[in-house]
């Protein structure tokens, strides 16, 4: 097999350390190490340290010169709902000028309209649409891609959109992660009758559930907890009748209020919580004390133009697992620049650069049940690399908005270079 070697990189971020989420003060250490090299060897990564002794260990690899780069584990992108139709940039404006979500789903905006535009259109299309934007996300460093379902909203379209991320993952070099998430929103065909919700979780749990996990569309199920949306008591019984059919969870919770959506998914045992922009007191003890990992999306917050924040601060110094994602999606976060999520980490949630670091990689793999496949540079792990422009790890964050990234590596293949 194959030999790559990447020498003279000014800093390899490993995120080095046990097959687990890092949690607290341990997210603080990212494993920097300098006049260092990697090996690859296939699809896994054989050997980082002391780039003399890996230059006299493999003396037949295959250079690649890393000079004036910051190697890191390839970025883990841990939430996203990169499987839709149309664009909705009319919206950003319509917001500006202080419509609120009401009025931009009277408007014909908002979650019904991508519904509206994704049943319309073929798995082809679909497929179509994604490629371009998964090799765009990994142009800014992801090689890991949770992709969700959920501008389907019934039997026919939402496996349209899983079976599209079935045959992404087969044709990508990136490692694509399908979530199931039937329960995004009540779509509007169920919506003449209160008892038309119970209706759609019906269909969701007893028509739709079983073809996905027998098909094994999905690793996880999630669900939109949220008042207005999903109740708790809603998303129990459909997290728990997925967790029966094989499907790992994660949860939507606490993005808009404080509703015991972090308490829910820790009694769950769900992999993530996700958003906790309106985490309570109760909720960040809750996931300070599970193996939950905190997923934290600051790019919605940001491009909604809101100013309540996740409190990274308080669930890190609790001692929870903090991870960030994009959320890249068409209504509330549409950007492929993972490294702006990271400035926005820094700048915004108040974390330091290695904290920020272990949230895009260890925590974002944690997060998804990989923590011992992916996110460290360290022998056995997936040759997953992604590497910046930069003499110094903090320039990631630092130069915000920018493409620093050099090229990614998923499973020892180039992604982009
Ligand atoms: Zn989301």
């Amino acid at each position: 097999m194959e030999q790559f070697i990447f020498v003279d990189a000014a800093q390899i971020v490993t995120c080095e350390g046990p097959a687990r989420s890092r949690r607290g003060a341990e997210m603080s250490d990212a494993g920097v190490q300098t006049d260092a090299a990697v090996v690859i060897e296939g699809e896994r990564i054989v050997a980082v340290g002391a780039q003399p002794h890996l230059e006299r260990d493999f003396p037949a690899a295959t250079r690649i010169d890393c000079s004036h780069a910051v190697i890191t584990p390839g970025l883990v992108d841990s939430h996203t709902h990169a499987i839709f139709g149309r664009a909705r940039y009319e919206e950003q404006e319509q917001r500006a000028a202080g419509a609120g979500y009401m009025e931009i789903a009277a408007r014909g905006g908002g979650i019904h309209s991508s519904v509206a535009d994704l049943r319309k259109r073929t798995e082809d299309e679909l497929y179509d649409l994604a490629l371009p934007r998964l090799l765009r996300l990994a142009s800014y460093g992801s090689t890991t891609i949770e992709i969700k379902s959920g501008y389907g909203l019934s039997v026919e379209d939402e496996l349209k959109s899983l079976r599209v991320v079935a045959r992404l993952a087969a044709t990508v070099p990136m490692r694509l992660v399908p979530t199931w998430l039937g329960a995004h929103e009540i779509p509007l065909d169920y919506r003449d009758t209160s008892q038309r919700r119970g209706d759609y979780i019906s269909m969701l749990l007893n028509e739709l559930l079983p073809i996905v996990a027998t098909e094994k569309l999905a690793h996880f199920a999630d669900v939109f907890c949220e008042p207005g949306v999903f109740t708790i008591d809603e998303t129990r019984t459909i997290l728990s009748a997925s967790r029966r059919a094989g499907l790992g969870l994660k949860l939507h919770a606490d993005e808009l209020e404080p509703h015991g959506g972090a308490e829910l998914a820790v009694e769950l045992q769900a992999v993530s919580a996700d958003h906790l922009a309106a985490v309570s007191a109760a909720g960040i003890g809750a996931l300070a004390g599970s193996a939950t990992v905190a997923t934290l999306l600051p790019g919605t917050m940001m491009f909604l133009g809101k100013h309540n924040q996740a409190p990274a601060r308080s669930l890190i110094d609790a001692g929870a697992a903090v991870a960030l994602a994009t959320d890249f999606n068409p209504g509330t976060s549409p950007t492929f620049n993972f490294p702006l999520i990271l400035t926005l980490g820094v700048s915004q949630l108040r974390m330091t650069v290695a904290e920020a670091l272990t949230a895009a990689t260890a925590n974002g793999a944690a997060a998804l049940g990989l923590a011992g496949e992916t996110g460290q540079i360290a022998p056995g792990y997936s040759a997953d690399l992604a590497i910046f422009d930069a003499d110094d790890a903090r320039e990631i964050p630092y130069w915000y908005g920018d493409r620093r990234c050099r090229s990614t590596w998923a499973r020892g293949k180039p992604c982009h270079a």
